[in-house]
């Protein structure tokens, strides 16, 4: 079925190694060295992180696993869409985007996947560490995960940076060399590891405020680019201002914006873009139109 390779990659299998290293040396070596485990506040930090770690790992399966959407036999798209993606339509030079490789129409957003072998609505990019792509129906779950993943790795090296300032004397912990050298380890995986997230997840807020996918993303500079030599403006469609740009991504719901849950806005096959919306004044003329 669509050419995906087995679930279990090394990429997978690696991020889950990394949480269950960074899970047991913060809870089993970190936070009994610094709090102990037999304390409240040693119990309360466990017990917080476990949720943390637990919710990381239930939010990563379903990104591994849920479909990122896929365009149903026999989609052909209407003149309305046709209408409504003109800037698609004009850059691929008048033609309705159509999937040589697929043989079927593309609905808009929609981009083939080399690796996934098939066309995916609204594709972000092709992610190895899930094995997946990242599309309509999984791209929040994915930055959902990014999310806890950022908060779980400056929460373990917080409680690993206190568990090397603040440990307990040498003489009454057993194996108190392995731990420390287990805890530097661990600190040494999370540093990078915690840096790299908080950039993704920063690139990934940018991108979302102003509607767009990665791939939209470098389309549009170079769009922009080509504007600008035409001495013309380009502007993104699907940008419908900062809040609708949220609440088409995040869901209506702004107490579940955070919350792993599946609200995705529409089936994958639309979009609202910025020239759907009535307003007083006139939209501006996008590139391809205008002199
Ligand atoms: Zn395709
Ligand atoms: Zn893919």
């Amino acid at each position: 079925m669509g050419g995906r390779p087995g679930y279990l990659t090394l990429p997978i299998f690696s991020v889950v190694a990394a949480i269950g290293y960074v899970y047991y040396t913060t809870v089993f070596v970190a936070v009994p060295r610094w709090l102990g485990l037999s304390t409240a506040a040693g119990v309360a930090n466990a017990a917080a992180f476990t949720a943390l770690a637990a919710a990381c790992l239930a939010t990563y399966a379903v990104a591994v696993r849920r479909d990122p959407g896929r365009v149903p036999p026999g989609f052909v798209p209407d003149v309305e869409d046709a209408e409504s993606t003109v800037h698609e339509i004009k850059r691929k030079g008048g033609d309705l985007r159509y999937c040589q490789k697929c043989c079927h129409y593309k609905p808009p957003r929609a981009h083939h996947c080399r690796v996934c072998k098939r066309c995916v609505l609204k594709m972000d990019h092709h992610c190895i560490w899930i094995n997946n792509c990242v599309g309509h129906e999984n791209y929040k779950i994915f930055l959902v995960f990014v999310l806890y993943a950022v908060v779980a790795s400056f929460y373990a090296l917080i409680l690993i940076v206190g568990s090397v300032l603040h440990s307990v004397p040498k003489d009454e912990q057993p194996g108190s060399d392995s731990s420390r050298t287990s805890i530097i380890i661990c600190g040494v995986i999370l540093s990078p590891l915690a840096l790299a997230l908080a950039v993704l997840l920063g690139w990934h807020i940018y991108l979302i405020l102003q509607n767009k996918t990665t791939i939209e993303y470098h389309e549009g500079v170079r769009a922009m680019w080509l504007a600008e030599k035409g001495g013309d403006l380009y502007h993104h469609p699907y940008d419908l201002g900062v809040y609708e740009n949220l609440i088409s991504v995040l869901g209506p719901n702004i107490f579940c914006w955070l919350c792993p849950v599946l609200n995705t806005v529409g089936n994958g096959l639309r979009y609202r873009t910025s020239y759907d919306i009535p307003v007083s004044t006139p939209p501006k003329k996008i590139a391809a139109h205008s002199q």
